[in-house]
């Protein structure tokens, strides 16, 4: 393809990028495919002769984009949104056509620069201590190992990135029972494995028991065992639950155990004032992460990273060989030094965009008008009769069941099991569910970009109507 070829699909590339986001409700939320759809259409072996781009992008829309769930479709209402905005999309096509490997500063100066500037916006919009510093990770499961890492080389004074764990008494790491499961992986990546995460109890709102956590640090010293990391919830992904930040910090600070707070979703919450008192007692925490690629209109991957002290995060885990070596960038942190890949995408350019394109007022604006909609929504369901509150609401996320009477908890899960399957496969609105105490319940989780209180009200609807139909 020659530099006018490239231009020109360019320019037809941006204009279905447009009509695409114009359009994407009329498309069904979560894709219809089943599965081997698309295996079935592609060669079995590459093609040995270039092909027209005509073509390829012909097949794109005909049979890879039926295979497409529509994140950015306003009824999309599943998981935790991985929402984006224009100025974001803007940015990565541009990182997208510099290609750059950030991996050191002298490889792109300006990308190391614009991420240690954002990370400060980020800082200040978010209310966190100012002497923090931070660095863009891919994914909070990526922060959350390295906080993990950085808990280890604390509890053995330094001793874990050069001798491994061999010689050490067994690392003990500590986390509600409704963190997310990238807290275990971690455990298990960082060599502590599944079975030394402490899965602590919770109390009525699903928040984590300090006085559990309290209890087991006690027990596992007395047993020999070394307590290396605390990892509190701030909105955990199943329920929305927020653990007690001060409390457990106050459990750390005493204990020398290093607290990790993953806030991957909820935390862009924090950039309302009205939403900050979740995280009282910040400052006793040291590290923090969220993901603005969930709910800061910032495409994925942008997890924002942010620790007290990186000191020890780096003693573990930077490596200089001698091909990596450059002069200048000693004057600069070296961000690679801050995480388990060596290779960086430029990823502070669409923060900087969207931050710059929105202003920080109307990203609050958009942030708090999704948390609205939720509580118009807890109103609703609270006030209807076949329906229940499970959990109570945080941010933009409520937990509830379809519950006509006379059915049974067995009887309800498969009800609420076939709800949640007739309104996905009904293409007008896309929920999960996921398990309380056991019993089957639906999340309806505002925060895709394009929603309106309208997509809410037309979603409600849409349950009651199938509801009424199934039961
Ligand atoms: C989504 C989520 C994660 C995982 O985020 P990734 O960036 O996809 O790794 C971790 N923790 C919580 C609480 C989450 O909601």
């Amino acid at each position: 393809m020659d530099f006018e070829d490239f231009r020109a699909h360019a320019h037809r590339f941006s204009d279905w990028m447009t009509d695409y986001l114009e359009t994407v409700e009329d498309r069904p939320v979560r894709s219809q495919s089943r599965p081997g759809d698309l295996l079935a259409q592609l060669p079995a072996s590459p093609p040995d002769a270039g092909e027209d781009m005509s073509a390829i992008f012909n097949d794109f829309e005909q049979k890879v984009m039926p295979g497409i769930t529509h994140w950015q479709h306003p009824n999309f209402f599943a998981y935790f949104n991985g929402n984006s905005s224009p100025p974001s999309v803007l940015a990565e096509m541009l990182t997208a056509t510099l290609a750059a490997q950030c991996m050191l500063w002298e490889t792109s100066p300006a990308a190391n620069e614009l991420e240690t500037r954002m990370m400060e916006w980020l800082r200040e919009m978010s209310g966190l201590p100012e002497n923090w510093a931070g660095t863009i990770q891919d994914s909070a499961s990526t922060a959350n190992l390295c906080a993990l890492i950085a808990g280890l080389e604390r509890a053995t004074e330094g001793r874990v990135a050069r001798k491994g764990l061999a010689g050490e008494t067994t690392p003990i790491v500590y986390a509600s029972s409704e963190a997310h499961s990238s807290v275990e992986k971690a455990a298990r990546i960082a060599g502590i494995g599944s079975d030394n995460v402490r899965k602590m109890p919770t109390d009525g709102a699903f928040a984590m028991d300090v006085t559990a956590l309290e209890a087991a640090i006690r027990e596992d010293r007395e047993a020999g065992r070394m307590p290396a990391c605390v990892i509190a919830c701030l909105g955990a992904t199943g329920l929305g639950s927020v653990d007690p930040i001060r409390a457990i910090g106050e459990v750390c600070r005493r204990e020398n155990i290093f607290f990790h707070i993953d806030a991957a979703w909820a935390g862009s919450a924090m950039i309302l004032p009205e939403e900050r008192h979740w995280m009282d007692g910040i400052e006793l925490a040291d590290s923090y992460v969220f993901n603005p690629h969930k709910w800061l209109f910032t495409n994925f991957d942008c997890s924002a990273f942010f620790m007290r002290d990186p000191s020890e995060l780096i003693s573990a885990l930077a490596i200089s060989p001698a091909y990596l070596q450059s002069p200048d960038g000693e004057q600069m942190p070296e961000y690679r030094d801050w995480t388990v890949s060596l290779g960086r995408r430029f990823r502070a350019l669409k923060l900087w965009f969207v931050i710059r394109s929105y202003g920080a007022d109307r990203l609050r604006g958009m942030v708090r008008a999704h948390i609205d909609m939720a509580k118009w929504l807890e109103t609703e369901i609270s006030a209807t009769p076949d329906f229940e509150i499970m959990a109570p609401r945080r941010f933009g996320l409520n937990v509830f069941r379809y519950n006509p009477g006379g059915l049974d908890d067995a009887a309800l899960d498969a009800l609420n099991t076939r709800l949640v399957q007739a309104m996905n496969d009904s293409g007008r609105l896309y929920l999960t569910k996921t398990l309380l105490d056991g019993r089957v319940v639906i999340r309806f989780v505002i925060g895709q970009t394009y929603t309106q209180q309208h997509h809410v009200e037309s979603g409600w609807a849409a349950i009651r109507e199938i509801a009424a139909e199934l039961a």
